[in-house]
């Protein structure tokens, strides 16, 4: 079975290039110094985002294909907090030389895959040798009519998320755990998020969003940024929180690893009163289920209630790659 230090940097190269077929904003494609795209009518949005094993994923967790769908859609994710088109992307690789050359060529083909399905083209990249494997995808979109950060919420404005929340720190328990049990269905969202672009464009075009961010840190966190850049509070309603069957099923509806656990890539996002009706209205044009879950308050910082009012102290509020153990 050939590895990479087999075939050679340039050997894995000359087989990739003539797999990736140039798109609408390709002048000029990989292969060369630099890729040149036509520029587009409105301002483009930039994203950057790394998966590096031991970090994200232990060997085992991922299979290369998956390796490669992941590194991108966490990345589309981004741009759909921002109600982004996405376009065209870099890639970046680090590989171990004993890394199989065919998983490799499995890894990009899952980068590609998931590219082509969000519509985006690969127009170049870089290889390097490295200790352990690392996958870094830079995304380049297309905004929308207006931009949408996380800085203008307001006090009263109600807090949706889309789809439900806990389940992929949940498949990340099992998998560390070495018991997958019921929880495959959780599992297979960790491995393959999915992210809300179609929602995250509706909501921001509409005019319904006030402020929006990614859910990929755990719940509490990512809202705590937006109460932060908004300079306002937050309060959660924990009984609203959206939990899947299987969330519900393997943990019971009462366990709180949906308000702190991260790798959702769900939409956080905040609306103004007013629009309200809109989003009721546009509902099912979203793609995705989207739910209630608290209200943007005075003061700073997101305090969590459950359905009698009480406050819940929680241990941890999300993840951070520099302060949350392993
Ligand atoms: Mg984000």
């Amino acid at each position: 079975l050939a590895r990479l230090g087999d075939i050679g940097e340039f050997g894995f190269l000359s087989r990739i290039l003539p797999r990736l077929s140039p798109g609408p904003d390709t002048v000029v494609g990989p292969g060369q110094d630099c890729a040149a795209i036509r520029a587009a009518r409105r301002p483009l949005l930039l994203t950057v985002d790394a998966l590096v094993e031991g970090v994200h994923f232990k060997p085992g967790w991922l299979s290369a294909r998956q390796i490669g769908r992941k590194s991108f859609l966490v990345n589309a994710s981004d741009i759909a907090a921002m109600g982004g088109r996405p376009r065209v992307c870099l890639v970046s690789l680090g590989v171990p030389p004993s890394f199989p050359a065919r998983d490799l060529f499995a890894l990009q083909a899952g980068i590609v895959a998931a590219a082509r399905a969000a519509k985006t083209t690969v127009v170049g990249g870089n290889l390097t040798r490295s200790a352990q494997l690392w996958v870094s995808v830079t995304l380049v979109a297309e905004a929308p009519k207006r931009i949408v950060t996380r800085q203008a919420a307001r006090r009263g404005d109600r807090i949706y998320v889309t789809g439900t929340l806990g389940d992929a720190a949940l498949g990340v328990r099992r998998l560390r755990a070495g018991r997958l049990g019921r929880a495959s269905r959780a599992i297979a969202r960790f491995r393959e998020p999915l992210p809300r672009l179609r929602a995250g464009r509706l909501l921001v075009e509409s005019g319904i969003a006030s402020a929006m961010i990614d859910v990929s840190d755990g719940l509490v966190q990512d809202l705590g940024h937006i109460c932060a850049e908004s300079r306002v509070g937050a309060r959660i309603d924990a009984h609203r929180v959206p939990l899947s069957k299987t969330y519900r099923a393997v943990l019971g509806a009462g366990d709180r690893l949906a308000l702190h656990g991260g790798e959702d890539y769900e939409l956080l996002c905040t609306v103004a009163e007013r629009n309200v009706a809109q989003l009721e209205r546009r509902r099912s044009q979203l793609g995705c289920p989207i739910t209630c879950i608290g209200e943007i308050t005075a003061g700073r910082g997101v305090r969590v209630v459950d359905a009698r009012g009480e406050l819940l102290t929680l241990r941890s509020k999300g993840h951070d790659h520099f302060s949350s153990p392993d």
